[in-house]
C-alpha cells in the first residue's frame, strides 16, 4: 500500500496527511473548501486541554441536559424533534455511561501524548499559531461543582495529568483581570492554547513541501472500496472524476458518518453545534483587562483563549440539531454577557460571531484505526476535543496504516477507540 487517499483537510485530515507523509506515503487530501480548517477546525475555544478530558456520558450531563430543555440561553439545548439519528446517538450515549472512567483517563492520556507531537511538528515547521503556554484555570462558582471538579482531578491524574487545586486569592494571582467571585480553581499548568486554523493551514502547507497533493475545492461525492482498491468519486462542473489509491483515510468531521456509511462501517457521529465570539481587542485598555491565562468555566460551560495581543477568543455551547449550522442571536448574546461580566474593562464593541459542528462520537472517543475493509482507515470524531487530541490520533492512524503495510510499528490504546486493530 503506498497510495493513501485523506478526506478532509480540517485539523484530523492535515495532521493525517502530515504523519502519512512523513512516514513515506504517497498521500491526496482531498477538500471541499477552497482553504484547509473551513468547519469545524475555523474558530474553536482554542484550548489544548488535557485538563478537559472528562468525557460528557455522565448521568449529571442527562439531568442538565433535561433541567436546561426550555430555556434558550442554556449551555446545551436539545431540539426535542426525534430523529433515528438523535436517538439512537443518545442511547448510546448512555450505554457508555459506565464506561465514564474508564474513557476519561484514556482521554487524558491522549491529551499528555498529543502535545509533545503537536508542539514538536509547529516546531520542526516553524508554524506560529499564537501559542501559549500559561496553563488553563477551572473556576468554580459552588461547592458542588469544586467538589465534582476533584474526583475529575483523581482521573487526570490517573491518565498522568497533575493539576492543582487554587483557592479564590490564587486564582486572582494566576489571572488578575478576572472579575467576579468564586469557590475556588483549578490550574494545569502544562495546558496551553493556540489558533487551531493558523495552526491547520501552517502543517498543510508543511504537508505539501513534504509532496502532498492538496485538492482544494474538491468534494467527495462517493467513496468504495473492495480492500484492495480505494475508489473516491469527485462531483466536479465537468462531471464526475474517478481517483484510485491503495487506502482511504476518512478524516471529514460531521459528514464521516456518511461516507462510512458507503464503506459498509457504522461511525455514528453527531453534530454538537458550539459558538465561538471572537472580541477584537482594539484599544490597549482592552488588551490589558482581557486575561492571558485560558480559562474554563465549569457552569456556564465556556472555554477561552487569548490569541496573541488583539483577539480573545470565548467559545461554548452544545446544541443538538443536526446539521444546522446557523448563527442564533440568542446563544451568542451569553457569551457576549459573560465577557462583559467576567472582564468588564474589555470593550465588546467589535465581536465576531461563529457556529461550528463538533463531530461527536456517542462514547465521546474519537475513531481511529481500521474499518471493515482492510484498506480503510479512520481518524474522526474527536468532539470537543479535536484539537486537544488530533496530533496523536494521526500519529497513532498512521501507524496502523504503516502496520497494514508491514511496517514494524507498535499502536498502543486503539482497543478503547473502537479502532479494528490491524
Ligand atoms: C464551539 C467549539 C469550541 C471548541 N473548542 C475546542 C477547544 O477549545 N479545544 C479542542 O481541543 N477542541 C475544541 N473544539 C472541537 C474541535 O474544534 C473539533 O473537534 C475539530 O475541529 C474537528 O476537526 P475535524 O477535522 O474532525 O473536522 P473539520 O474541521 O470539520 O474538518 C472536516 C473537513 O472535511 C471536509 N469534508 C467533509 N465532507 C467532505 C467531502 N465530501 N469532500 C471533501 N471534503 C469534505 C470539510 O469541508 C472539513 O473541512 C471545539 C468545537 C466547537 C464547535
Amino acid at each position: 500500500m503506498k497510495t493513501i487517499a485523506v478526506i478532509g483537510a480540517g485539523i484530523t485530515g492535515v495532521t493525517t496527511a502530515y504523519a502519512l507523509a512523513r512516514r513515506g506515503f504517497t498521500v491526496t487530501l482531498f477538500e471541499k473548501h477552497r482553504y484547509p480548517a473551513m468547519e469545524t477546525s475555523f474558530a474553536n475555544g482554542g484550548q489544548l486541554s488535557a485538563s478537559n478530558a472528562e468525557v460528557w456520558t455522565h448521568w449529571s450531563t442527562l439531568v442538565k441536559g433535561l433541567k436546561w430543555m426550555l430555556k434558550s440561553d442554556a449551555p446545551l439545548l436539545v431540539n426535542p424533534r426525534p430523529s433515528w439519528h438523535k436517538l439512537s446517538w443518545f442511547a448510546e450515549f448512555i450505554a457508555s455511561i459506565p464506561h465514564y472512567r474508564q474513557n476519561t483517563i484514556e482521554t487524558a492520556r491522549l491529551a499528555v501524548a498529543a502535545r509533545e507531537h503537536l508542539f514538536a511538528w509547529a516546531a520542526a515547521e516553524g508554524i506560529g499559531f499564537d501559542l501559549r503556554k500559561e496553563g488553563i484555570l477551572h473556576i468554580y462558582r459552588d461547592r458542588r461543582g469544586f467538589e465534582h471538579a476533584g474526583e475529575v482531578s483523581k482521573l487526570l491524574a490517573a491518565g498522568g495529568l497533575p493539576r492543582r487545586a487554587v483557592t479564590p486569592q490564587e486564582m486572582r494571582a494566576i489571572e488578575p483581570t478576572l472579575a467576579g467571585d468564586y469557590y475556588g480553581g483549578y490550574y494545569t499548568e502544562s495546558d496551553s492554547t493556540g489558533d487551531i486554523h493558523k495552526f491547520t493551514n501552517g502543517l498543510a502547507a508543511a504537508a505539501e513541501r513534504l509532496g502532498v497533493r492538496c485538492r482544494y475545492g474538491s468534494e467527495i461525492e462517493s467513496v468504495d472500496s473492495d480492500g484492495k482498491v480505494a475508489t473516491v468519486t469527485l462531483s466536479g462542473p465537468a462531471g464526475s472524476e474517478v481517483h484510485r489509491f491503495d487506502g482511504l483515510v476518512v478524516c471529514a468531521g460531521v459528514a464521516s458518518r456518511e461516507l462510512a456509511r458507503q464503506l459498509g462501517d457504522r461511525v455514528n457521529i453527531y453534530p454538537v453545534k458550539g459558538y465561538s465570539i471572537t472580541v477584537n481587542l482594539l484599544d490597549a485598555q482592552s488588551q490589558r483587562c482581557a486575561p492571558t491565562v485560558s480559562l474554563l468555566d465549569d457552569e456556564t460551560k465556556l472555554v477561552t483563549s487569548r490569541l496573541g495581543v488583539d483577539r480573545f477568543r470565548v467559545a461554548g455551547t452544545a446544541e443538538f440539531n443536526g446539521c444546522n449550522r446557523d448563527i442564533r442571536a440568542d446563544r451568542i448574546r451569553p457569551l457576549v454577557d459573560w465577557v462583559n461580566q467576567c472582564f468588564p474593562g474589555v470593550s465588546t464593541r467589535q465581536v465576531v460571531p461563529w457556529a461550528g459542528l463538533r463531530p461527536m462520537m456517542p462514547n465521546m472517543m474519537p475513531r481511529v484505526g481500521r474499518g471493515q475493509r482492510s484498506n480503510v482507515f479512520y481518524n474522526t470524531g474527536h468532539g470537543h476535543l479535536g484539537w486537544t487530541l488530533s496530533a496523536v490520533t494521526a500519529d497513532m492512524v498512521a501507524g496502523v496504516v504503516g502496520q497494514a503495510c508491514g511496517m514494524p510499528v507498535r499502536v498502543a490504546g486503539l482497543a478503547a477507540l473502537g479502532g479494528i486493530p490491524a
